[in-house]
């Protein structure tokens, strides 16, 4: 039994990083803990929290991944700056699932829309353009993610402010700060890691105050509706709920997106992949997102010649799973080291620091796995 789980048997555990991070963006919110104030230390947060520093650093991974603080390594961690965001949040919403959230969104959103654009002239919507062309100029900048993706939310958080009816108005930004919560914020930025999809979202934000300004009730309606459709499409590939979107590329004749160095071979919806090793993939992915569209996790191979130096220090923003298929080696972690040898698994929790290494004498393969459709967001330790 868990003393600082007080949900009561809801299966909450593996999200209690989640509730740590939202205490502390609570107290930032609140002014406890000021815009360059630096955080406790782990242990300190730990006792406060009563829970395991590991769970504390994962906390503090994804709050600094949302861009909530900011790690100085060797230094310490510290409250961002935030000039907009991170509202007071009520534990219960940190239970809805993306599914809901975004269902949720394509009821309220759209009609709002509609009911701006039926009067243009009252509202000033230069502050959303301002947001729009913030986030334009983050295209190419991978490195500000973090900001690009709170600038395209604050698009959203902008529209509902604007709303002439006060429930509706009221509805929509409760729905728009969820998505502000570490876990959404981190869903959010995996998608965007792509420049395209990136670009994808601005046109169509663009397209949607476009409609807004001047092309009626009907047309701004249905531009916000298309948005959410797609966002919902990208979370959720496997999902049958939008009619207008392409058909999925799950019925039988379908063409999957193939990766050269791989023969695909596809039976109804199972997919089977044959990897060349005249050509290994970078990333190692053999099942992702990328050739399985209903994916929930991915599946990863690696192979560590005999004599190679070991890996560089990494650490993922979710846990990892690993199988040894082959060889011999170590792991060295934040907490020590672990050899392990063919036929073991190892996990390996969120936002811990490990490096690879072969210490046998033949070619060293793991197996890998990670609770997402694709490499989680992961950071390199530059000092390694
Ligand atoms: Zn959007």
């Amino acid at each position: 039994m868990q003393s600082s789980d007080q949900s009561g048997g809801s299966s909450l555990p593996k999200r209690r990083y989640l509730r740590i991070a939202q205490a502390l963006l609570s107290e930032i919110q609140q002014g406890g803990l000021a815009a360059g104030a630096r955080l406790p230390s782990d242990r300190d947060l730990s006792v406060k929290f009563e829970v395991s520093r590991a769970t504390v650093r994962e906390a503090l991974f994804a709050m600094e991944l949302s861009g909530a603080i900011v790690v100085r390594h060797g230094d310490g961690t510290y409250v961002a700056d935030l000039s907009r965001g991170l509202a007071q949040r009520s534990g219960h919403e940190i239970g809805s699932t993306p599914e809901h959230v975004i269902a949720a969104r394509l009821v309220v959103e759209p009609p709002i829309s509609r009911l701006l654009a039926a009067g243009p002239g009252d509202i000033d919507l230069g502050e959303v353009q301002r947001d729009l062309d913030i986030a334009t100029r983050l295209i190419d900048e991978p490195a500000q993610l973090p900001d690009f993706v709170n600038h395209s939310m604050a698009f959203h958080a902008d529209l509902a402010a604007m709303c002439p009816n006060h429930l509706l108005n009221h509805f929509a930004s409760e729905l728009v700060e969820i998505d502000r919560q570490p876990l959404w914020v981190l869903i959010n930025q995996i998608i965007l890691k792509d420049r395209e999809k990136r670009v994808e979202l601005i046109a169509d934000h663009q397209r949607v105050l476009d409609a807004i300004r001047s092309d009626g009730p009907e047309a701004a309606e249905e531009a916000m509706k298309a948005h959410l459709q797609r966002n919902q499409t990208q979370l959720f590939p496997g999902h049958e709920g939008a009619e207008q979107r392409p058909a999925p590329r799950r019925e039988s004749g379908v063409t999957i997106a193939r990766r050269e160095p791989m023969t695909d071979s596809i039976t109804g919806r199972y997919v089977q992949v044959t990897p060349d090793p005249a050509h290994p993939h970078a990333d190692g992915l053999l099942l992702s997102g990328t050739n399985v569209p209903e994916i929930q996790n991915c599946l990863g191979a690696v192979t560590i010649p005999a004599g190679t130096p070991k890996t560089g220090t990494i650490a993922h923003a979710t846990s990892e799973v690993m199988y040894v298929a082959q060889g011999s080696g170590r792991l060295h972690t934040d907490q020590g080291v672990l050899d392990f040898e063919r036929g073991q698994a190892i996990f390996i929790p969120a936002a811990s620091w490990h490096a690879l290494e072969n210490t046998g004498d033949e070619d060293l393969v793991s197996v890998f796995s990670f609770p997402l459709p694709t490499r989680p967001p992961t950071k390199a330790d530059d000092a390694s």
